[in-house]
Parts: structure tokens; C-alpha cells; sequence
């Protein structure tokens, strides 16, 4: 500003000079200069001062626009942050539906993470543990060895009564995956099908040594016409025997395997009634003494299905109860609906710790007795199935000894059988 002013008077000085000098239209002309170069550079200060002025309002707006990045990047950073969240809680749901323990080891085998299966199946708690060596924690010998050395079975473990399955994914380094699985009913299937396995061949290995033995006498032995035909009856009766079991058998796999309810036909439950009860007469062959109250009643089922269950109840009344003993069937239709078969006998009875292993497959109180009198074992388990098959329910009552000694069977089917 010093300069132009110092300037402006050193100009205006020559203008006047000059002016006085040569003619006045060289002082306008020079004036007019001076006046245009003074409006311009004025000009230009006020555009400068505008600009200044203005300044204060470009700092707030890229202050402005810097605030609007960096909460559009903070709310970018919230949404990532709320889809990772949501992720975690995604996986975390996942891990604990998962049925299996899952744990995450590190290198020493302490714990960094399980899911909720883990912690229930281990009893462990998810604050208390984490961080703790899993062996510390699991106590069975073969699990430890399994976790430090890879050579090792997988180890199966009783732990609290149940049977716990272990599987270690070794990486090479870093964190470990451990499964625990509770194999405790997988076990109890397997335990079940090779009893039965095992059971099935004794029960047809026993009539055929007997058989074969026979066969070996007769071929060998000259023997008088009467022994002779005394030999080929008792084949004849294990033959009987071997025969009934498979057909047991096979009746019980059908009714095991076979999904569908029994066909839903009206059965007139009396007939079905009347027609077990001869056959239980003539098992009887006039040893027992038979009372029946066979009401009217109607069913919807299998017709086949509960001649089977009631021609077991009736035979095993038979045989369990000795000469001169009393059976009785009751067929009723109650007020309310409800079906109700009962066959009461005056029998030998069962212990109450018995009772509730009776439907097992081949589960026998006496086993003599049951080998005796043709039993297979397999009676009660197959009225069981047919019970289920028709939503009725089982009740056992019996007494052992005493005057009230015997048995009785109910089958109770529902009003939505009836
Ligand atoms: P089994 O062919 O041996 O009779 P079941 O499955 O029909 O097989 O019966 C299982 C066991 O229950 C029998 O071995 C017998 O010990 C007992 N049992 C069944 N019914 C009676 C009964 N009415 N009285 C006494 N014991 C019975």
C-alpha cells in the first residue's frame, strides 16, 4: 500500500510538471491514466479483502463436507461393524445347535472357545474354564494319552453314566478342533442288536443240537418201534418250537419296521376275542378253568395284529398257570369310550422287579419254564408293538404267592381307537 501511494504522489508530481509544461491535455490524458491504474489496483485490493472475507466461510464448508466423510465412514464402520455382529450371533447360534462338544484348544490344549453342547456335556462353566488345559478338566486316562499322541484310538469314555465319543482334528500347528459326542443310545442300540444277534442264534442253536442229537440215535441205534417214534416226537416238538420263533421273529420285524399305522378297519373285537380264547382252550386241554365277559365292542386296527397280542396273552396265561388254575377274559366297552382287554390268570405271578423288563425281546423270568412250554421269548414284546401300533396302553398287574397269587394283562385302547 506504501508503494503504490509513494508511486501515486511521484506520478501525480509528473503529471503536473508535465501538465505545466507541455499542454493540459497531457495532465488529463496522464489523470485519466493514473485515475484507471488507481480504480484497478482498488479493485483488486477489494476482490483481495472479499476473498479474505469470504474465507471463513470455505473453512466451514470443508469442515462440513470433512464431518460428512467421516460420519458417512462412521456409519460405514457401525454397519460393518453391526454385519459382523450379526455374523458372530449367526455362527454362534449355529455352534450351539450343533449337538456335539465343540471345543477350540490351543497348542498346550487349553481352552479357547466351546459351544453350549460342551459345556453341558462336560459340566463345565463358560467363565470359570476358558483358558484351562482341557485334560485338567476331562479326567479319563485314554483321553489324555489320545490328546498327546496322535497314534491313539479315538477314544470312547464313561463320563457321569454316559458313554462320550472323542475326535481330535490335529493341524499342523495353531489352534485344535476337539468333538465330543454323547454315544451313550448309539452304544445302547449296538449293545441291543448284538444280545439279540447272540440271543437269536442260542434260541435256534438249542433245538438244533437237540435235533441233531435225535437224528444221530436214530441212524446209529437199532431201536424198538417205540422208542423210535418217542425220538422222532421230540423232533417233531423242537421243530414246532424252531418254527414258532422264526415266525415270532418275523412277526416282530414287521411290526418294527413297519412305519404305517395298521390298517384302519372296523374289527368286531368280540370275534377276535371268542376265536383267541378256543385256541387258549385247546392249549389248555381242559386243564384250566375259563370265565369269560366278552362285551360288545368295536375297534378300528389291525385284525391280524391283535389276534397276535391276545393269542399271546391267553397262551402265556395258559402255560404260566398251573393245572387247575383259573383264567379269565374280560372284553369291555366304558362309558367313557375306552376299550378295555384284560386277561387275569391265578399263575405263578411276577416279581415286581420284572415287570417293567417284560416286553424286552427274549426277557424271561423262568427260562425252563418258558423252554418247556413252547415259549420264545418273544410274546410280550410283540403285544407291546401292537399296543403301540393301536395307541393302546400295556398295564401288568401280578402277585407272587399268597392267596391273590397271578397275573393280569390289560390292554387299554383310546376312545380315538374305539
Ligand atoms: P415267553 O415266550 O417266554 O412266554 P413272553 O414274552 O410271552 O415270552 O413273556 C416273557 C416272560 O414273562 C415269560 O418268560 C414269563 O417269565 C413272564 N410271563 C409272561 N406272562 C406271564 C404270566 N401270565 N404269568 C407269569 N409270568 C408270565
Amino acid at each position: 500500500m506504501k508503494a503504490i501511494r509513494q508511486t501515486l504522489v511521484a506520478l501525480a508530481l509528473i503529471a503536473l510538471v508535465l501538465s505545466w509544461v507541455w499542454t493540459p491535455w497531457v495532465a488529463v490524458v496522464m489523470l485519466a491514466a493514473i485515475g484507471a491504474w488507481l480504480f484497478w489496483q482498488l479493485q483488486r485490493q477489494d476482490d483481495a479483502a472479499a476473498a479474505l472475507l469470504r474465507e471463513p466461510e470455505s473453512v466451514d464448508r470443508s469442515f462440513d463436507d470433512a464431518m460428512a466423510i467421516i460420519r458417512a465412514r462412521l456409519k460405514e464402520g457401525e454397519q460393518s461393524l453391526r454385519d459382523r455382529d450379526a455374523e458372530i450371533a449367526q455362527r454362534k447360534q449355529i455352534t450351539n445347535a450343533v449337538p456335539d462338544g465343540l471345543f477350540l484348544l490351543d497348542n498346550g490344549g487349553r481352552i479357547i472357545w466351546c459351544n453350549q453342547a460342551a459345556l453341558v456335556m462336560h459340566s463345565l462353566d463358560a467363565f470359570r474354564d476358558m483358558g484351562k488345559p482341557i485334560a485338567q478338566l476331562i479326567r479319563a486316562p485314554e483321553f489324555a494319552r489320545y490328546l498327546d499322541d496322535d497314534t491313539q484310538p479315538e477314544p470312547v469314555v464313561t463320563l457321569g453314566g454316559r458313554s462320550i465319543a472323542f475326535h481330535l482334528e490335529r493341524g499342523s500347528e495353531g489352534a485344535r478342533l476337539l468333538l465330543t459326542r454323547d454315544v451313550t443310545e448309539r452304544e445302547k442300540l449296538d449293545r441291543m442288536r448284538r444280545d439279540f444277534v447272540a440271543n437269536v442264534s442260542h434260541e435256534l442253536r438249542t433245538p438244533l443240537t437237540v435235533v441233531g442229537g435225535f437224528v444221530e440215535t436214530l441212524t446209529d441205534l437199532p431201536l424198538e418201534p417205540d422208542e423210535r417214534n418217542r425220538y422222532l416226537q421230540l423232533i417233531a416238538n423242537q421243530t414246532t418250537n424252531m418254527r414258532r420263533l422264526v415266525e415270532d421273529l418275523l412277526t416282530l420285524a414287521r411290526l418294527e419296521n413297519d412305519q404305517l399305522p395298521p390298517e384302519a378297519t372296523q374289527i368286531d373285537l368280540a370275534l377276535v376275542a371268542r376265536d383267541a380264547l378256543a385256541d387258549a382252550e385247546a392249549l389248555s386241554a381242559g386243564a384250566h378253568t375259563f370265565e369269560a365277559t366278552i362285551a360288545p365292542a368295536h375297534l378300528l386296527g389291525s385284525v391280524g395284529e391283535l389276534r397276535s397280542a391276545l393269542g399271546n396273552l391267553l397262551s402265556n396265561a395258559v402255560r404260566y398257570t398251573p393245572a387247575g388254575g383259573r383264567i379269565t377274559l374280560n372284553v369291555a366297552a366304558r362309558a367313557n369310550g375306552e376299550v378295555v382287554v384284560e386277561v387275569k390268570d391265578s399263575g405263578v405271578g411276577i416279581a415286581a422287579e420284572h415287570i417293567p423288563r417284560l416286553t424286552e425281546r427274549f426277557y424271561r423270568v423262568d427260562r425252563s419254564r418258558s423252554r418247556e412250554t413252547g415259549g420264545t421269548g418273544l410274546g410280550l414284546a410283540i403285544v407291546k408293538h401292537v399296543a403301540q401300533r393301536h395307541r393302546a396302553k400295556l398295564e401288568i398287574e401280578s402277585t407272587v404267592g399268597g392267596e391273590q397269587h397271578g397275573s393280569t394283562f390289560r390292554l387299554r385302547f383310546p376312545v380315538s381307537a374305539a
